[in-house]
């Protein structure tokens, strides 16, 4: 019987994973080193640790039935030492050392037979010049481990460029990718189970800003081939990675109608933040049902929806307009309890759910309704 999850993060996916396991029973317990994380304010207990204090992992291990974790970027060994101990993890370490590693996850991708980006391994100049003469320019370098929201990344447009960030890098091994002129950015969420029943949710399309996610449309908007291709190929590489939860898997689609995986998160995503208020079940529940061996629920979606971050802008720590944009009811917000609003943290969201299709007009009214809110001191 499964009583208490741990969860080893305590940020704004803790946090929401947390409120929709304690509507089903569950005790949550996170583990993160910063006290009253945003996951800790709403969870029933927090151990304030760094994630790689192998004395307060095995504690969370000890106190815990099943432990997951809300982020890829934590020390594999926490996981595997967990799994020495034979405490339940989900999804898996092995699953965790593919997804971690920009390069594995490449690799592993294309071994599936499912198209990337052209990309190479680069830890030297030679391996550079190799890369420049394979693949071309414009690319990006990236970080093969620890980048996110657009850090550890750098868009190179000839070889002098790269050579300097490589040697900016100094020996963090780097992975070099060709630039894809996409049309959409898509996201895939999927939940898969330890008997391989697997849901996908609908697709959805992404907007960055700065490397960070800006706006999610749910559904899509694209053709019903290119969407199930997608859910496909998704479904394809959590079978084939065995993992156990929710994870997702974001492409870029070219003007070519082909589909290239850019990366997999072994865990709920951003982009899948809609699900909480337009679907029957969220991404965090439905996670919480494939590591508690429950059965998975069809992810049926009420409505359209189109979901916006809401980052901090560097101005101040207190949000203004919420009063204006709560006016709307179509809105529902999610904020996350972070107390400073850095520029471009990520503070909270609102889901905006349509009763029509997502279309020029609709998006215009989420993005007026964004802009009613500002940060000042
Ligand atoms: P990532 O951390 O790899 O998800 O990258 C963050 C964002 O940077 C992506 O969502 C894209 O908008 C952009 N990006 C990353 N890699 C590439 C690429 N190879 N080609 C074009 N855009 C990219």
């Amino acid at each position: 019987m499964i009583h208490t999850i741990g969860v080893i993060g305590g940020g704004q996916l803790g946090r929401m994973f947390a409120l929709g396991a304690k509507p089903m029973g569950y005790d949550v317990i996170v583990l993160d080193p910063q006290e009253r994380s945003p996951g800790g304010q709403v969870a029933d207990d927090q151990i304030v640790a760094a994630y790689d204090d192998i004395a307060a992992i095995e504690e969370l291990g000890r106190r815990s039935d099943v432990v997951t974790y809300e982020f890829e970027n934590i020390a594999i060994d926490s996981v595997r030492h967990l799994e020495k101990l034979g405490y339940r993890v989900a999804p898996s370490s092995d699953v965790l050392r593919v997804t971690q590693n920009r390069l594995l996850e490449k690799r592993f991708v294309r071994d599936c037979a499912i198209p990337t980006t052209g990309f190479a391994s680069i830890n030297t100049e030679a391996d550079l010049e190799r890369a420049a003469e394979e693949l071309g320019f414009p690319g990006v370098l990236k970080t093969s481990e620890g980048g996110y929201d657009g850090k550890g990344q750098w868009r190179v447009y000839d070889l002098s460029e790269a050579r300097a960030v490589l040697a900016e890098a100094g020996a963090a091994p780097l992975i070099y990718e060709r630039l894809v002129m996409f049309e959409r950015e898509l996201s895939v969420i999927a939940t898969r189970d330890a008997k391989n029943e697997i849901v996908t949710y609908p697709v959805c399309e992404n907007e960055h800003r700065d490397g960070i996610l800006a706006m999610t449309i749910v559904p899509a908007r694209i053709p019903d081939e290119i969407a199930a291709r997608a859910q496909m190929m998704a479904a394809k590489l959590g079978d084939r990675l065995g993992i156990v939860g929710t994870y997702c898997v974001e492409f870029f689609l070219t003007a070519a109608s082909e589909l290239l995986v850019n990366e997999i998160a072994p865990r709920p995503h951003n982009s899948g933040h809609y699900t909480i208020d337009a679907t029957r079940c969220s991404q965090y529940e439905q996670h919480l049902r494939a590591i508690c061996a429950l059965p998975l629920s069809p992810p049926h979606l009420f409505s359209n929806a189109i979901m916006m971050n809401v980052l901090g802008t560097g101005t101040g720590d207190r949000l203004h307009g919420t009063s204006e944009l709560l006016a709307d009811p179509s809105i529902v917000l999610h904020l996350y309890g972070k107390k400073h609003a850095v520029k471009g943290r990520k503070m909270g969201h609102f889901t905006m759910l349509l009763d029509g299709p997502v279309d020029d007009t609709s998006i215009a009214r989420a993005k007026a309704a964004h802009a009613m809110l500002r940060w000042t001191k």
